[in-house]
């Protein structure tokens, strides 16, 4: 039987993306044309076209302002999980902060669901090595599994020598946490991203079907992800220099097309039921060093 995917949707609006940060203000979001309803509707129908169930990892912002839009996830069987509630930065937040801004999110989305949040995602996968607290964190506040680790060097994310694959991150006293981290192919000896969001609009999609179906060749899922306004062509633009144009504007009119690729492509369920089919997680701190003293760190 071939290895199923995970595929994901971080549910939030065009203006909430980190890129934009220092141009629009948060207290200005209210003022902000929003689409992420209609766009999510679409995602919605289109997973049920070609009868997918996705994990939707939801902007507490977003959920408390549009609760009907998470019970149509939920009704159409999708896995409703969090994305924290203001999209800060993990490293902008101290500790106490970060734990209220996603305690606030699950609040909201138990509230609404009536079931179990299982998963968190940070917003613009900023658990690094420097803000590692957050998986503590997460444990505290009850979360079976993280996906916000990306293997790569980047100017904002990575932890470049993480596992590729789901692992478990155990700290004694405090419980566990499954990673699963952003998905990659190894090209000589580097991890590249075959995740989704700006690399599947920008680079070509035969590459992102031939990664992922190495690493599915190897046994192993992947998980991929991408926002709603990334299908939606006509979002509202603003100025803010070429290079941040081009990673969120760039190629928006062939990004639904390539989800329906990927869809037609490979075998795709939500983070939730791709974890409960694999039994073993390889252990970070046992194969890490350096995180078994971040382990000891927290005891
Ligand atoms: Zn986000």
């Amino acid at each position: 039987m071939r290895v199923r995917n995970a595929i994901t949707v971080d549910v939030e609006d065009w203006f909430h993306v980190s890129l934009f940060r220092h141009h629009i203000r948060h207290s200005d979001w209210e003022k902000m044309e929003s689409t992420v309803v209609e766009n999510t509707v679409r995602i919605i129908n289109l997973f049920s076209r070609y009868d997918v169930k996705a994990t939707f990892f939801v902007l507490g912002w977003v959920a408390e302002r549009y609760p009907e839009l998470v019970i149509a996830m939920q009704e159409k069987g999708h896995e409703v999980a969090s994305h924290g509630y203001g999209h800060q930065m993990v490293f902008e937040q101290t500790p106490d902060q970060f734990q209220d801004d996603v305690g606030r999110s699950i609040d909201l989305l138990e509230g609404i669901t009536g079931e179990k949040v299982h998963g968190y995602r940070a917003p613009s996968y900023t658990i690094t090595r420097d803000t590692l607290w957050a998986l503590e964190k997460l444990i505290e506040l009850g979360i079976d599994y993280d996906s916000s680790i990306f293997p790569v060097r980047h100017d904002v994310y990575g932890v470049a020598d993480a596992p590729r694959f789901p692992f478990k991150i155990e700290i004694t006293a405090k419980g566990s946490i499954v990673e699963f981290p952003i998905s990659t192919t190894k090209i000589l000896g580097k991890n590249v991203p075959i995740a989704g969001g700006g690399y599947l609009r920008l680079w070509p999609y035969w590459f992102f079907k031939q990664g992922i179906r190495k690493v599915n060749s190897a046994g192993e899922p992947t998980i991929i992800y991408f926002h709603p306004w990334e299908i939606d062509p006509l979002i509202p633009r603003i100025d803010v220099g070429n290079m941040k144009h081009l990673r969120h504007y760039g190629n928006l009119a062939l990004m639904e097309e390539r989800i329906i690729s990927l869809l037609k492509n490979f075998r795709f369920t939500t983070v939730w039921q791709v974890l409960q089919e694999r039994r073993e997680f390889q252990q970070w701190p046992q194969t890490k060093p350096e995180w078994n003293s971040y382990a000891k760190m927290l005891q």
